[in-house]
C-alpha cells in the first residue's frame, strides 16, 4: 500500500475525530459526533492494519510476518468480543466505572509499548529513550490511577480519601524520582543498556521508573475524596490521551499522536471546566489529595427530624403549583426513572405548569450523565438548564422535585467549612417554597456526608424507588 494513501487516510481520520469532538459539545449534534468518531476510528484501525499487513505502515520494513498477522487478528477478536460483551451488558449506571477501566487499558498499553520498544533491538538514540520514559511514566500513572478510580466508582473500594502523612511530599518525591531516573537513563553509556555488554543498569532504571509511576498513580487517585472524583475521571481521561500520544511517538504512528493529543487536551479542558464549576483549584486536584484535609466523612450529626410524604400528597402539591424545577441526580440513573420523569414533565406542562430541569455539573457519575438520560427520554433541551442558569430562580419557584440527588443539593457545601464538599457550588433548592426529595432511605450520597436539606421545614421526603414513586404521582394526577 502506498505511503500517501496511508497518510491520506490518517488525515481523514484525524479530521473526523475533530468533527466528532465538535459534535459532542452540543446535545443536538452529539449523536452525529459519535457516529463521526466511530467512522474515524474504523478508518484508522483498518488502514493501520492494512499498512502493517501489506507493508508501509508496519514496523517490519515490508509486510508483517504471518505469525504477526495471526496475532493481530487474534487480539482484535478477543478485544472486539470483550468490547461488544461489555457494551451489551453495561447498565447506564455502570458507564463511569467501565470508562475508568478502559482508561486503565490505555495506560497499560502505553507501558507495554514502552517496554517492548526498549527490549526490541535497533532503537538507541537518546531522544527515543526520553520518549520511552515519558510514555511509561504517563501510562503507568494512568493505569493504576484508573484501576483505583474503577474500584471507587464501582463501590468496591471506599470513596473516602486516603490521607497518608506528607502526601504532597510523597507525590513530589515521585516526580523528582521520575526526572532523576529519566536523566540517568538518557545519559547512560550504551553498554549498560539492554543488549550491551555491561551491567543491566538500563533495565533496572526502567523497572524502577515503572514501579515509581505505578505507585504515584495509585496514591494520586486514592488520596482524592468522593466529591472530587468527577474531576479525577476527566483527568484520567486526559492522561489516557497523553499516554496514547506517547505510545504514538514510540511507535512512530502520527495518527496515534494526533488522537492522543486531542483526547489529552480536551480531557484537560474538561477537567479545568469541572474544577471551575466545583470551585476547586485545578493544580490541587491534579496534584492529588484535594478535599482530604482530614474531614470526617459520614459522621452522624443530630440535624433534627425529617418529614415524610406520599405520592398522592405530592400530586396535590403539583396540581396547585405554577412553577416546578426538577433536579435529578445519580438516583434517577439507578432507578432508570428518566422515562416516567419525562412523562410527568409533559403532563404538568400540558396542565400549564412551568417545568424546568436544573443540572449540576457533577450530578450522576459521569460528566453530562443527567443530560444523556434526559435526552434519551426526549425531554426538550430548552427546559434543561445548567446550575448557573437556574440557581437564582429557586426563590421564585413553587415546588422543587429532587429526584435521586443528594450531594449536589447539599447546603452544607455552602454553610459548613469543615464539610468534605465545602466550597462546591450546589443547586440551592431549599430556597423554593416546597422541596420534595425522592430517595429510598436517609443514607448519604457519594461523598458520604449528611444532608441538612432533608431536615429543613419546607422539605418532605418521598421514600422508595424513584421510578415507582414518579409513576405513582402520574397515576394520582
Ligand atoms: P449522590 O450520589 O450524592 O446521591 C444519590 C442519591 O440517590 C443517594 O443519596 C441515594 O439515596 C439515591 N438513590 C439511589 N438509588 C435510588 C433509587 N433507585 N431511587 C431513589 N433514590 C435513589 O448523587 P448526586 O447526583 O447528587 O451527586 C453526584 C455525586 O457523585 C457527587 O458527590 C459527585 O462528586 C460524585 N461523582 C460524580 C461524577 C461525575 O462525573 N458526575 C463522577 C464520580 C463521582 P438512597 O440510597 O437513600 O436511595
Amino acid at each position: 500500500m502506498s505511503i500517501s494513501l496511508l497518510q491520506g487516510s490518517f488525515i481523514i481520520a484525524g479530521l473526523l475525530f475533530i468533527l466528532a469532538l465538535a459534535g459532542l459539545s452540543k446535545h443536538e449534534t452529539s449523536k452525529r459526533g459519535n457516529v463521526l468518531g466511530a467512522i474515524g476510528m474504523g478508518l484508522a484501525l483498518l488502514f493501520t492494519i492494512l499498512g502493517t499487513v501489506l507493508g508501509t505502515g508496519g514496523r517490519y520494513g515490508g509486510a508483517a510476518p504471518s505469525w504477526a498477522i495471526v496475532a493481530i487478528l487474534m487480539a482484535m477478536l478477543v478485544g472486539g468480543a470483550f468490547g461488544v460483551f461489555k457494551a451489551l451488558k453495561v447498565e447506564m449506571t455502570g458507564m463511569p466505572e467501565l470508562i475508568a477501566l478502559f482508561h486503565s487499558f490505555v495506560g497499560l498499553t502505553a507501558v507495554l509499548v514502552g517496554w517492548n520498544s526498549y527490549l526490541e533491538p535497533g532503537h538507541t538514540d537518546k531522544l527515543h529513550y526520553g520518549e520511552l520514559f515519558v510514555g511509561i511514566f504517563i501510562g503507568a500513572v494512568t493505569f493504576t490511577g484508573s484501576i483505583i478510580a474503577y474500584l471507587k466508582l464501582s463501590g468496591k473500594m471506599k470513596s473516602a480519601p486516603l490521607s497518608l502523612p506528607h502526601h504532597n511530599l510523597l507525590n513530589l518525591g515521585c516526580l523528582v524520582a521520575f526526572v532523576g531516573l529519566t536523566v540517568w537513563f538518557v545519559l547512560l553509556d550504551p553498554k549498560y543498556h539492554f543488549g550491551g555488554d555491561g551491567a543491566p543498569i538500563g533495565l533496572i532504571l526502567m523497572a524502577a521508573l515503572t514501579l515509581v509511576s505505578l505507585a504515584l498513580g495509585l496514591h494520586l487517585v486514592a488520596s482524592i475524596g468522593g466529591g472530587d472524583m468527577p474531576v479525577v475521571v476527566s483527568m484520567l481521561n486526559s492522561y489516557s490521551g497523553w499516554a496514547a500520544a506517547a505510545a504514538g511517538f514510540t511507535l512512530d504512528n502520527d495518527l496515534l499522536i494526533i488522537t492522543g493529543a486531542l483526547v489529552g487536551s480536551s480531557g484537560a479542558y474538561l477537567s479545568f471546566i469541572m474544577c471551575k464549576a466545583m470551585n476547586r483549584s485545578f493544580i490541587s486536584v491534579i496534584a492529588g489529595g484535594f478535599g482530604s484535609d482530614g474531614a470526617v466523612v459520614g459522621q452522624a450529626q443530630d440535624l433534627g427530624e425529617h418529614r415524610e410524604t406520599t405520592a398522592v400528597e405530592v400530586a396535590d402539591l403539583l396540581k396547585n403549583a405554577s412553577s416546578v424545577i426538577i433536579t435529578p441526580g445519580y438516583g434517577m440513573a439507578v432507578a432508570q426513572a428518566q422515562g416516567p420523569v419525562a412523562d410527568l414533565t409533559s403532563k404538568l406542562r400540558a396542565a400549564g405548569v412551568e417545568v424546568r430541569f436544573g443540572i449540576h455539573p457533577v450530578a450522576g457519575r459521569l460528566p453530562g450523565h443527567m443530560n444523556v438520560l434526559l435526552a434519551e427520554a426526549k425531554v426538550p433541551y430548552d427546559i434543561v438548564l445548567e446550575m448557573d442558569e437556574i440557581n437564582d430562580d429557586f426563590e421564585s419557584t413553587d415546588v422543587v422535585l429532587v429526584i435521586g440527588a443528594n450531594d449536589t443539593v447539599n447546603p452544607a457545601a455552602l454553610d459548613d467549612p469543615s464539610s468534605p464538599i465545602a466550597g462546591m457550588p450546589v443547586l440551592e433548592v431549599w430556597k423554593a417554597n416546597a422541596v420534595v426529595v425522592f430517595k429510598r432511605s436517609m443514607n448519604t450520597g457519594y461523598a458520604g456526608v449528611q444532608n441538612p436539606l432533608f431536615f429543613k421545614d419546607n422539605t418532605v421526603m418521598l421514600f422508595g424507588d424513584a421510578k415507582d414513586r414518579v409513576e405513582d404521582i402520574i397515576k394520582a394526577l
